[in-house]
């Protein structure tokens, strides 16, 4: 058995859906209206939610965060009192007047505790990842509860569970890991025995905590990662990601207004598409997913009618491409070492990445030259410091990687000519072909990026032609909110 693979009477439930709520679609009263509705919809399935923070609150804690590192105390303090106001202000609004008492006090707590924590950032001007995990976590903690509390107000027997207490991870603060057997097994006993009692568990998404109970966080967008984990853990029959936007489309729509919805993709299209840059998912999500193949659906919460992109093992789809998505602001590497690639040499060149948080994608290889690509970052030269005598570092900023996606496009060149026919007036630097079958890709400068991908999903989805037409490319671009 695979880690992760506990049995439990949860193994065949086919009826328990994990809904997932972005930003977005908990942002104000509307969307919490529609929250409800859509739950409400659900009755005859046993459902558990996760809830991100409202819309931006994430950002805005990480700004007080570091105004109150810098010594902006009075800012850090005015910027955690918004938030609260507006969960309050949201509170009256939903409940009509007929306060909650009960709601009133933990929203006041939560902020008590955020204001002594933000002190103490001043005191200490430490606001490590540590600390960060900490602070961050308060978002998701406001808006799951007023959340439950909502739906409570509307007759539903939701009950607040603490993600803390269930999502066991490692102490890699910013991005942390499931323990997957210690998850599995609070998720199934606290989870579990509220479901048996028929009642609504209601949880934030992103957060976790150590074994120790340090709290942690799953990573930027991590809620997603949350309800995979919630669901593998239960035997959900789907999973089901609410956001902002149709489901995942064939471009960033924001880059081509023409992109359209992709109905069915497998989870593998899913995974590459989140690593090649996609803001659809959390990478991470469809691990546990895949492991326990409960399909995953990418749902809009304003236009819940509609079908959405399905995300499942296999898609037969008969579709030759899949995806033109793009990478952006990265760095070409190029490392040239100082003798004949050996493991031990790959050691050292990777550690000293990995040591200053840089970890890219290797585009190619040969015998004594390695090629990565990495985030734009100010560690390179530092990077290349610490190479000195081993390896000569060199690297160009500012370029974006534009990748086409589908299954078996390998196995197609004329694919890959047709696409290099399109874009070789952008001083196209290197094409690269992924590592799996389905991703081909072009390195180009980063202000052409938008310009690559309009010439690109022009070529593969004409207009007003079915997205089957030429093999169909299609991208997953929902900047899941
Ligand atoms: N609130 C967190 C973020 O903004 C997690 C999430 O929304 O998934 O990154
Ligand atoms: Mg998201």
């Amino acid at each position: 058995m695979n880690a992760g693979q506990q049995q439990s009477r949860f193994d065949q439930s086919d009826d328990l859906v994990v809904m997932k709520f972005g930003g977005t679609s908990v942002e104000d009263a509307t969307a919490i209206r529609r929250l409800i509705g859509i739950v409400q919809s659900r009755s005859g399935l046993q459902r558990v939610l996760v809830v991100s923070a409202l819309a931006r609150v994430t950002d805005q804690l990480l700004e007080a965060g570091h105004a109150a590192a810098n010594g902006h105390l009075g800012l850090a303090l005015a910027t955690v009192r918004n938030i609260y106001v507006r969960h309050e202000q949201l509170a009256d609004a939903l409940f009509e007047g007929s306060a909650s008492t009960a709601l009133d006090q933990q929203l006041r707590q939560h902020l008590r505790e955020l204001e002594s924590l933000l002190h103490d950032v001043e005191a200490s001007r430490c606001f490590d990842l540590k600390v960060q995990d900490r602070l961050l976590g308060f978002g998701e903690c406001f808006s799951s509860q007023l959340v439950t509390e909502t739906l409570r107000h509307a007759g539903l027997d939701a009950v607040h569970v603490d993600a803390r207490v269930c999502i066991v991870t490692d102490d890699r603060h910013g991005q942390a890991s499931p323990k997957w057997d210690a998850t599995n097994q609070r998720v199934q006993d606290h989870l579990g025995l509220l479901l048996d009692s028929g009642a609504l568990p209601v949880m934030g998404g992103f957060i976790a905590a150590t074994e120790d109970g340090v709290p942690t966080t799953l990573g930027r967008g991590g809620s997603d990662f949350s309800a995979a984990i919630a669901g593998a853990a239960l035997g959900a029959s789907r999973v089901e990601i609410w956001t902002d936007v149709d489901g995942v489309m064939t471009a960033d729509p924001k880059f081509c207004p023409d992109a359209r919805v992709i109905q069915k993709m497998s989870f593998e299209e899913a995974t590459e598409l989140a690593h090649f840059g996609a803001k659809v998912l959390h990478p991470a999500t469809l691990v546990p997913a895949v492991r326990e193949n409960i399909p995953v659906y990418v749902l809009n919460s304003r236009s819940p009618q509609r079908r959405g992109t399905e995300i499942v093992a296999n898609t037969n789809s008969g579709r030759r491409v899949n995806a033109v998505t793009t990478k952006r602001n990265v760095a070409a590497v190029e490392i040239e070492l100082s003798r004949a690639i050996d493991s031990e040499l790959l050691g050292k060149v990777f550690s000293a990445f990995d040591q200053h948080s840089c970890l890219g994608d290797v585009m190619g290889t040969s015998l004594a030259r390695i090629s990565l690509l990495v985030p734009s970052t100010g560690a390179l030269p530092a990077i290349a410091a610490d190479l000195q005598g081993i390896a000569d570092v060199r690297w160009e900023n500012h370029k974006a990687l534009v990748c086409l996606l589908g299954e078996n496009i390998r196995r197609q060149p004329e694919i890959a000519g047709r696409a290099f026919s399109a874009i070789s007036d952008m001083d196209v630097r290197v094409m690269c072909q992924g590592a799996s079958d389905r991703t081909i890709s072009f390195l180009v400068e980063d202000s052409k990026a938008q310009e690559a991908v309009q010439r690109l999903h022009g070529l593969f989805f004409p207009k007003k032609e079915p997205a089957h037409d030429w093999g169909g490319i299609s991208t997953a671009f929902c900047q899941a909110g």
